[in-house]
């Protein structure tokens, strides 16, 4: 005989389920005995988006083993409690048990395959982002596990794998509006450090005397510009050419759609 649980998900660990599911309390059948975090998990929610698991009111970890007939409530991390948690809960009895590990000192990144121009613009903006259009699983995984970043994807099956704390489901497939959902997401608009960071290799980026490299300019960008930066890494020259400008217009209108 099937056995079977009831699922309620909320606010956008929705995006995760198919309609039919999505805000309202569904049945599930348990077909073998397993921790909350592989049921959760096997409906399609990496546990990287979850914090709060509550079972019959009850707050449960990961490793919670699932049993007939329980009620499970799912919550990705909030900034305040939503009533339903506060009044339909045992508060009083045990404290919260928060499932998402203690928030980054620093917020440093490695990204998948797919997302390279998302790498370019985050390095744009000063953040420490590895990519490599060669980069498999296996490596992004032990990349962000041993170097503590936060693995930026859109493949919820990789965000699933064993060690992997620090991930982020991205949502959205255009470039910019991927930019702006990783910056609301970690709260990262006052933490922006512009053309400080290469976007080609992630190096960091200072400023340079022309005469150490004018040897390497075209005679059009020598006669126009004496202001010039070079990465540490690649020795990528970089200058306020046209192309600055586009790159400038861009985060002014990231700012202004931040809020800032
Ligand atoms: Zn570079």
């Amino acid at each position: 005989m099937f056995e079977q649980v009831n699922i309620c998900v909320y606010e956008e660990l929705n995006d995760f389920l198919r309609p039919h599911q999505r805000n309202r309390e569904f049945t599930y059948e348990l077909k073998q005995p397993r921790s909350v975090k592989d049921l959760i998990e096997s409906v399609g929610i990496p546990h990287t988006e979850i914090d709060l698991i509550f079972i019959n009111g009850e707050s449960v970890d990961f490793n919670y083993r699932i049993q007939n007939g329980d009620h499970i409530s799912v919550y990705p991390e909030l900034k305040t409690l939503p009533d339903q948690v506060i009044t339909g809960t045992s508060l009083l009895k045990a404290p919260l048990r928060h499932n998402k590990p203690e928030p980054l000192h620093e917020f440093r990144f490695v990204l998948d395959v797919h997302l390279g121009r998302l790498a370019s613009y985050l390095r744009l903006l000063g953040f420490d982002t590895l990519y490599r259009n060669d980069y498999d699983d296996v490596t992004l995984a032990s990349v962000s596990v041993n170097e503590h970043r936060i693995l930026l994807t859109c493949d919820r099956q990789l965000l699933m794998r064993k060690g992997i704390t620090y991930g982020y489901f991205v949502r959205t497939r255009q470039l910019q509006q991927q930019l702006l959902e990783v910056l609301s997401h970690f709260d990262l608009y006052d933490k922006q450090q512009p053309f400080t960071r290469c976007m080609h290799c992630n190096g960091k980026i200072q400023q340079v005397d022309k005469k150490e490299i004018e040897t390497r300019l075209l005679t059009k960008t020598k006669e126009y510009y004496d202001e010039f930066f070079q990465c540490e890494s690649c020795r990528k020259i970089y200058w306020k050419g046209s192309h600055y400008q586009k790159m400038q217009d861009m985060i002014d209108k990231i700012r202004t759609q931040g809020g800032n």
